[in-house]
């Protein structure tokens, strides 16, 4: 019997959205493969004068729709696997906000944490040295995703222009301002999903000030946190990788983003402010209105999907709800918002700042949110009335309107290719 990798349960969605929508075969037999992944061993001096190497992927799943388009991964369970799903769901993801991009993902297998600075800063280089022939602006444009930052796209677009000899800075999204970065890349993940809740509040049943639990608190996690409280939201519990906090009435933010800033866990607030220490892994039955996922793949499974008591799953991750919980939630009348819509403001800010880097003309943050929020609000009502017309879920709703775009796509590139 041959195993059932990552990919072929991401490609349960797909099945089930060709369901309900007229596609040719074709179309799915296209969309259930990579079109390439490339695999590199790179090789960096350490610190102590030793050589220590790496695996690195960079999957470009499909191109149809434009260049492949999707983050690079620093995490020390990354496989090639996983890139392909990763880059299989961003496929959709640009889809979904019809952004002129197909889905590409990247990934280093390495802890991060346990590198220096300039190990680091070898590692990011040597990663565009192995993969510089098969990136570029038109082509295949990274960002980045768990565990890298704008810091480490600075050196990755350093290290492309200097490989070119030209300055090229479209090649890579969510770099340093100064690099020709993009105002509102930050928070652009988080603010998405903001904007998305708040325009289908009434739809969701949502009113007055709210109950909110964030499972990761990273990026999107503390900016999910800091856009709901400023909007008259309580952030009832946030956990990170070491555990939990809660707080009925509410956590207190500065808190928590103190200890953040000092590279300390969230659980290192408990005893101050009302914060109570609770387990990690209870946070997801935590009695809440939304329950914000926005750490990693499968957090919420068929082992504990049943403790959910929000009403509202925010995806800011990618993946954290497997297919059997799906089921589970759906039953139990959880809606879930799903990441390839709900976090997409990530790659939609990305956008803008390739846009600007082509144009070499610069947009005010104004204009940065008012775009998001309109792209967002479009494609978020789009998936909905799709969710209310075929009484589907918003998840296979969203795979849905994605499949029509990329099946419009694959049949004008002609079908004798
Ligand atoms: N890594 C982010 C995602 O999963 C952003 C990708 C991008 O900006 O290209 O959507």
């Amino acid at each position: 019997m041959s195993e059932v990798s990552l990919l072929d349960h991401a490609l349960v969605r797909l099945d089930e959205a060709a369901k309900h929508l007229n596609v040719d075969a074709d179309v799915i037999e296209k969309l259930k493969f990579a079109r390439e992944t490339t695999k590199a061993r790179l090789m960096i001096r350490m610190d102590d004068g030793s050589r220590k190497s790496f695996l690195a992927w960079r999957c470009r799943y499909d191109d149809t729709r434009g260049p492949t388009k999707g983050g690079i991964r620093f995490h020390p369970e990354s496989t090639a696997d996983e890139v392909e799903m990763l880059a299989f769901w961003m496929t959709f993801k640009c889809a979904v906000m019809n952004l002129p991009y197909g889905g590409g993902k990247g990934a280093v297998q390495v802890d991060p944490r346990k590198l220096s600075k300039a190990e680091l800063e070898r590692l990011s280089r040597a990663y565009i040295q192995a993969f510089a022939r098969i990136i570029g602006p038109d082509r295949d444009i990274p960002a980045p995703d768990v565990y890298t930052n704008s810091m480490i796209m600075g050196w990755m677009a350093d290290e492309y222009a200097q490989i070119v000899g030209q300055a090229s800075p479209g090649v890579i999204t969510g770099k340093p301002l100064a690099l020709g970065g993009s105002l509102g890349r930050g928070d652009a993940t988080a603010r998405g999903g903001f904007y998305l809740v708040r325009h289908l509040a009434e739809e969701l049943g949502l009113k007055g000030s709210l109950r909110i639990a964030v499972q990761g608190f990273g990026n999107a996690g503390q900016h999910i946190a800091r856009l709901l409280a400023s909007d008259g939201h309580k952030i009832v519990a946030v956990s990170d990788s070491e555990g939990a906090v809660r707080a009925a009435g509410g956590l207190d933010l500065d808190r928590l983003f103190v200890a953040k800033d000092a590279g300390r866990s969230v659980v290192t607030t408990a005893g101050q402010g009302g914060h109570e220490l609770l387990d990690g892994a209870a946070l997801v039955g935590v009695d809440c209105d939304i329950l914000v996922p926005s750490a990693l793949e499968n957090m919420i499974r068929i082992d504990n999907a049943d403790l959910v008591k929000a009403r509202i799953v925010l995806e800011l991750a990618n993946g954290p709800v497997t297919a059997e919980a799906d089921a589970i939630l759906e039953k139990k009348g959880v809606v879930v918002l799903p990441d390839i819509l709900a976090n997409a403001g990530g790659v939609t800010v990305s956008y803008f700042e390739w846009v600007q880097n082509r144009q070499g003309y610069y947009w005010p943050i104004e204009e940065i949110h008012e775009r998001l929020r309109t792209i967002m609000e479009r494609e978020g009502r789009a998936i909905w009335d799709v969710a209310k017309a075929k009484d589907v879920s918003v998840r296979t709703a969203a795979y849905v309107h994605a499949l029509a775009r990329l099946a419009e796509a694959i049949e004008a590139h002609g079908t004798q290719n």
